[in-house]
């Protein structure tokens, strides 16, 4: 039973990449507020070094210091290019009465220089001190070239911040490859970090010894694939993969994802293309790897919105140099996708993406096998089942496997315990499956009988239709965003094909938590919409996608759909007749009545063991699948009929 207010669906694990880096501002806030910073400081530097001056050196004039070198009243001087500093004899001050007379005091001076070949003889004639210094060639560099070059660079680099403040990053960077290069020794990922794809493994073993020993390739004239295509749904391990490849050859490892190259600007992205390619080119042997190749390889000339040119620009550059390169120079560019379908046929021709490698969803052994590799760190005690996680977790991708073992070992952790035990293994694929526990959240007494009733019903119906999936667990925890209460249903094994009895059980049990609640309350609640939207999807798409209603009959029906108006040939109209429509529309609401009734007609049955199960789910808040098949009598796990 779902809380209609909070809509979503927990099993739905969305990954996407990180937000885009933004550059830390501030700092440059505004060109004219560091201009202003820079001259302020500026000005405070020479009135400070003016004052000084004027304060202790006197400034005489040539001919005054010339004077008093004859008279020789200079004590020791500099020379430097431009000017005389030295110390001079003090003019004597106007004395004061009862001051006492200093025999001699000294003061600085300076003078600039003017043009004169005797000076030197004038200083040794005069006994002075003397000594000149060159001006350090560090501070001359420093002064005359890299100060006004770095204000100057300061305030083009404000300037231009703040131009482009809008566009989200800077003038300066527009074009630069932000492809993130890994260290010389790849990725410190191996193939033994991914599990349950030996097929895809298999064949990027190839790319693995090509990279490894390119001569023996070359040496028999083979040609290696220019671009390998991962193809496989969200969280099966592509990115991982290419990186493992990258790990395994030992090579560098540029990784870019689709997004990335699409920009505000026309032709940013083609010139990120172009950039990337030049980087590779200088690194080889090393991999190129485009995440969501999709988003730069849709179709060219269908319409989407916004950044059209842009992305067919980026499009056509990538398929120039990917023509522009020889894969025996050592650069092998793979790429992953998860909408093999959208993309352009331009990329997938021979000599581009033409090996394709498909990462599926793991079977029962590959989750296992996944599960191992999660494990790995992580010690687990005598009675965890890997294997029996594994058979429970069909559907599930590495990615949520992944997950579900860290949220094991988190649930070990919270326990305070040493090993990761077979009931944290379980308590986290429930987690995973429905999200967690929200024990805070307190049900009026009402509400929760309510939702009681409501989740037996599903069991009891499940329990006694064919072809439903065995319930695993009954609870009225509620979980997650919006679960007040589930039934938790598994398949016994990986299944690839429903047969239309599955699928019309699987309605049945969804309607099964509304009838319970009709037949002890005799009202509905809301507490049903999401059992009604599983009923509806299934049994619509039973009628227009795999042909089972005879009505209907074979036809495949494509709904108008606004997603599906990127496919050829689909421009928002549903393909088929108004009568049609009409036709499908009453058959799903006879599956839906018919599953219905149904499954008021097992609970009506077995009101009695409604009646029990309840009491000892609100007594007990879970039951497990052992507890639950005690409480049934015979009669109750008898099928009533297939469904039809
Ligand atoms: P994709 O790129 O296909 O969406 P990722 O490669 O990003 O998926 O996978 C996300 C995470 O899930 C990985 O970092 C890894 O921890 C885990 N994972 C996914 N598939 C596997 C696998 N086959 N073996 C081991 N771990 C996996
Ligand atoms: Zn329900
Ligand atoms: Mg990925």
């Amino acid at each position: 039973m779902r809380n209609p207010a909070s809509p979503g669906n927990p099993l739905s694990s969305q990954k996407k990449n990180g937000p885009e880096k933004k550059l830390p501002e501030g700092f440059f806030g505004s060109p004219w507020q560091l201009l202003l910073q820079v001259l302020v400081a500026l000005l405070l530097v020479w009135l400070w070094q003016e004052s000084v001056q004027r304060t202790t050196v006197t400034t005489i004039p040539y001919s005054a210091f010339l004077d008093k070198l004859a008279k020789k009243e200079i004590v020791e001087c500099t020379i430097t290019p431009e000017e005389i500093q030295g110390k001079m004899v003090a003019p004597a001050p106007a004395k004061k009465e009862g001051e006492t007379k200093k025999a001699e005091t000294t003061a600085l001076f300076r003078t600039v220089r003017v043009e004169d070949p005797n000076l030197v003889a004038q200083l040794q004639s005069a006994h002075t001190t003397y000594s000149s210094v060159r001006p350090s060639l560090l501070s001359q560099l420093i002064f005359s070239w890299i100060l006004p070059i770095g204000i100057f660079f300061l305030i083009w680099v404000g300037l231009s911040r703040w131009m482009t403040r809008g566009a989200g990053y800077s003038l300066l960077n527009v074009g630069k490859s932000r492809a993130r290069l890994v260290a010389e020794e790849g990725t410190g990922v191996s193939f033994e970090d991914v599990a349950g794809c030996q097929e895809a493994k298999y064949e990027l073993q190839e790319v693995v010894d090509f990279l490894k020993s390119p001569d023996r390739y070359r040496a028999l004239g083979a040609k290696i694939p220019k671009g390998v295509l991962l193809i496989g749904p969200p969280g099966t391990g592509k990115t991982l993969l290419a990186r493992a490849v990258a790990g395994e050859a030992h090579v560098a490892f540029f990784s870019l994802s689709g997004s990335e190259f699409v920009e505000m600007f026309v032709g940013v992205g083609a010139s990120r293309v172009r950039d990337l390619f030049a980087q590779a080119k200088g690194r080889a042997p090393c991999i190129i790897f485009i995440d969501e190749l999709d988003a730069i390889g849709r179709q060219r000339g269908v319409r989407i919105a916004m950044g059209h040119d842009e992305q067919e620009q980026t499009l056509n550059q990538l398929l120039v140099e990917m023509d522009g390169f020889d894969p025996n120079e050592g650069i092998i560019l793979l790429a992953a996708t998860n909408r093999p379908d959208i993309l352009d046929r331009a990329l997938m021709r021979p000599g581009r993406f033409d090996r394709h490698v498909l990462v599926d969803l793991p079977d029962a052994q590959g989750r296992e096998a996944i599960l191992k590799v999660h494990a790995r760190g992580k010690p687990l005690a005598s009675d965890a089942n890997l294997q029996d996680i594994a058979h429970a977790t069909a559907g599930m991708s590495g990615a949520d496997l992944a997950n579900l073992m860290n949220e094991a070992a988190l649930l070990a952790a919270r326990r305070k315990a040493h090993l990761v035990e077979q009931a944290d293994l379980l308590e986290a694929l429930e987690k995973v499956v429905a999200g967690p526990e929200r024990r805070s959240l307190q049900l009026a007494e009402e509400e929760k009988r309510r939702v009681a009733y409501h989740e037996v019903g599903h069991a009891l119906v499940a329990a006694a239709t064919p072809g439903a999936d065995p319930v695993r667990k009954v609870s009225i925890i509620p979980r997650g965003r919006g679960a007040l209460g589930y039934t938790l249903q598994l398949p016994p094994a990986q299944q690839y094909l429903f047969t239309r009895t599955q699928l019309l059980a699987k309605i049945r049990c969804a309607m099964g938590g509304r009838a319970a609640e009709e037949i002890i309350f005799g009202e509905v609640s809301t507490g049903a919409e999401n059992d009604l939207e599983v009923g509806t999807t299934l049994a619509r798409q039973m009628v227009c996608l795999y042909g089972m209603s005879e009505s209907v009959g074979l036809a495949h029906l494509i709904p108008s759909r606004p997603g599906l108006t990127e496919v050829p040939g689909v421009d928002g109209h549903a393909e088929y007749s108004g009568e049609t429509a009409r036709l499908v529309d009453l058959e799903v609401q006879r599956i839906l009545e018919k599953a219905y009734g149904d499954a008021k007609a097992i609970l009506q049955k077995e009101r009695k063991t409604l009646e029990e199960v309840t009491a000892e789910l609100l007594k007990k808040e879970t039951l497990d699948a052992a507890a639950f098949l005690a409480l049934l009598p015979e009669s109750a796990k008898q099928p009533l009929a297939a469904p039809q």
